[in-house]
């Protein structure tokens, strides 16, 4: 296990925004995480999990030891279709694993930054497709007492970006692996419009170029991948150009009578059917609110995408969570909407 004291976090969050940790520990092995562990415990150290920290906003420093996820491994038994990984994994580099080794399913949800163990804790998704639908188990170890065991499906709550592993609680649990069940037919999933109309120009500009009368061939797994890959190249920014940790705030799901009301005062405001009423594009509620693009210093918002808060270069923590929080009381009186954070915010008083 590899332990620095007084950790410099900025190298790992994707903000970019500087913060101390009073240790960091490298976890490569599950003996690591015990030693880890036990060596916290024994300083009266609180911890943190962090993969990517594509997820967290770090406010001021974390006076604790930070555990960094940096198992790795993947395990496909070909019989089953299961496929277990290790929680250090890159997403997107797995995502391509599968791909290349016949296991679909996975395609929409290329190019989502950060670690495969922290993927089932905000139950992660996009265009169209969540990780839920595959996931069937994984290993946690628990903090509180040191033990292992394994964590089922139903046992996981999972919902829109959440999921009990999200829950708050005294001592963190650490996913170690997680085993999904992909299929190994191609179905891809189409049912996402933008994705949709990528896929449609991308057929139509090949079917110019070409100038062939062929018959239209049927989109495959890989088509969804680059499709995805290329509608999110265009449309978020890079964190290694410009520190930022993509949505900042969940989509929120308000009641049908709320979202009466919003019609009444705007022209066909945008939603989208959910359990328990209707869900708002936070990024469209900022936008009205007139913050797309807008700059606070060194901290902002995204030029392409109001609820995207950005470090345009040495802005702290604590000014980005600022920002936040102007936003989110901006849109409570603007609508009497409540936007939540759907990043992890770390060391805010
Ligand atoms: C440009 C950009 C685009 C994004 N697009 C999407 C998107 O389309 N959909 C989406 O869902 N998310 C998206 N995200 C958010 C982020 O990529 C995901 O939430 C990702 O799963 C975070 O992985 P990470 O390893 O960086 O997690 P971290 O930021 O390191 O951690 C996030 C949370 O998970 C916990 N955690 C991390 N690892 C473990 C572990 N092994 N065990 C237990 N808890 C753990 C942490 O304590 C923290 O609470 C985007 C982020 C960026 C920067």
């Amino acid at each position: 296990m590899k332990l620095t004291c007084d950790a410099e976090l900025q190298p790992y969050n994707s903000f970019g925004v500087a913060a101390r940790a009073a240790c960091l520990a490298e976890i490569h092995a599950s003996e690591d995480l015990q030693q880890a562990v036990e060596l916290a415990e024994s300083r009266e150290l609180p911890l943190l999990l962090l993969g990517g920290g594509t997820n967290v906003l770090f406010a001021g420093d974390f006076p604790g030891m930070v555990l960094l996820m940096r198992n790795r491994g993947v395990e496909i038994d070909r019989e089953s279709g299961l496929v277990t990984v290790a929680a250090g994994e890159n997403w997107h580099e797995f995502v391509q694993f599968c791909l290349r080794n016949g296991l679909y399913g996975l395609e929409n949800l290329a190019l989502i930054p950060g670690s495969a163990g922290a993927a089932p804790v905000q139950n992660i998704g996009a265009y169209g497709v969540e990780l839920e639908s595959f996931f069937v188990e994984l290993e946690l170890f628990d903090c509180a007492d040191g033990s292992l065991r394994t964590m089922a499906r139903e046992d996981c709550n999972f919902s829109y970006r959440d999921s009990a592993l999200k829950q708050p609680r005294p001592q963190p649990q650490v996913v170690s692996s997680l085993t999904l069940q992909l299929p190994r037919e191609p179905a891809p999933n189409l049912h996402y419009p933008a994705l949709m109309e990528e896929l449609e120009s991308a057929a139509n500009s090949s079917f110019c170029a070409e100038r062939s009368g062929v018959a239209e061939s049927p989109v495959t797994p890989q088509d969804v991948f680059e499709a995805v890959c290329r509608i999110r190249r265009r449309k978020l920014p890079d964190p290694a150009e410009i520190g930022n940790a993509g949505s900042f705030f969940k989509n929120p799901i308000i009641s049908q009578d709320e979202f009466e009301q919003l019609s009444s005062r705007y022209d066909s405001p945008p939603s989208f059917p959910a359990k328990e009423g209707v869900k708002v594009p936070a990024g469209w509620l900022l936008d009205q609110c007139g913050y797309k693009g807008y700059e606070k210093g060194a901290a902002g918002v995204y030029e392409r995408h109001a609820l995207i808060l950005v470090n345009r270069g040495g802005a702290t923590g604590k000014e980005l969570h600022q920002l936040a929080m102007e936003m989110q009381n901006r849109v409570q009186s603007e609508f009497g909407i409540t936007l939540e954070p759907e990043v992890r915010i770390v060391g805010a008083h």
